[in-house]
């Protein structure tokens, strides 16, 4: 596996890679690896002939009082084990490479960046959006893969290689969970045991919500309860649990095909995030 920095050497190494007519996928991550990436690098290998992996922690999707200085870093073991997906390049930039001095443009997708995380972490999708615009085009991969798990950003990922016509194919893959229900995330590192044992709180309020509405349950209700059950679990706060249209995003009050139940919660100092499709 290659790890390159510069922009100049990954532009040559991936038109080597593309020689022959061979495709690249991109799978963009923030390292800190775990099960639920390497199941995109997993997936990513089904879809194309040569697997290019990103590791950026980017700092402009993170808010003032967020966790970038904080967040798990350990590029030695992610390598290891990108090396044993048989991933044939890692893309590491450095914060100045990706955003040398001057840098001012910005990517904003309207309407789907606005609620949600959108409203509890004001800029972090424009962050989020920005970044991989620009990784799209340093990496020019046929195909791009994302987790379900970030439900609002596929969306918003979606939206903008529409949008602005990168010719990128978005891939969503499934939600990796432990044995106990809880979405696996770089940030479950930072729950205390206690903490980690009431976290399964979450994503069980999640799916009783998820039933209670596909047996017709009042969807204000539902969500009521989950909330509740939420915070009865152990969780400091809720900052949303919605149910929405599972594309446009838009706040559902009644179900309709196809939903989806979003959500975020805080405990301690950590904030977790989780979706369920409702059917
Ligand atoms: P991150 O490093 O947190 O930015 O995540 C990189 C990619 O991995 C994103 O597309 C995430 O949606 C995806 N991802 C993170 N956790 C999971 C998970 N538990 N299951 C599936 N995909 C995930």
């Amino acid at each position: 596996m290659q790890i390159i920095r510069d922009i100049a050497t990954l532009h040559r190494a991936v038109s080597a890679l593309k020689q022959g007519g061979k495709s690249v996928v991109l799978v963009p991550t923030m390292g800190a690896l775990h099960a639920g990436h390497l199941s995109l690098v997993r997936m990513a290998r089904r879809v194309a002939d040569h697997v290019v992996v990103s590791i950026f922690v980017n700092p402009t999707q993170f808010g003032p009082n967020e966790d970038f200085v904080a967040y798990p870093r350990d590029e030695a073991r992610d390598a290891a084990l990108l090396v044993e997906e048989k991933t044939a390049l890692l893309w590491a930039p450095d914060v100045a490479t990706m955003y040398p001095t001057g840098h001012g443009t910005h990517i904003e997708v309207a309407e789907l960046g606005a609620d949600y995380c959108g409203a509890a972490r004001p800029g972090h999708f424009d962050g989020v959006a920005t970044v991989v615009a620009k990784l799209f085009n340093q990496v020019r991969p046929d195909v791009a893969i994302f987790g379900e798990k970030d439900w609002q950003q596929l969306a918003i990922i979606r939206r903008m290689a529409r949008d602005l016509d990168f010719g990128v194919d978005i891939l969503g893959a499934p939600i990796a969970r432990d044995a106990d229900g809880l979405a696996l995330s770089s940030r479950n590192a930072y729950l205390s045991p206690e903490q980690r044992a009431a976290a399964t709180a979450f994503p069980n309020a999640l799916k009783a919500a998820a039933a209670a509405i596909a047996s017709g349950a009042d969807v204000g209700e539902a969500l009521a309860k989950t909330e509740a059950a939420i915070v009865a679990g152990g969780f400091d706060s809720v900052d949303y649990v919605a149910l929405a249209d599972a594309d446009s995003l838009e706040r559902l009050n009644v179900w309709r095909a196809p939903a989806r139940l979003l959500a975020a919660a805080r405990i301690g100092k950590t904030r977790l995030i989780d979706n369920l499709p409702v059917k």
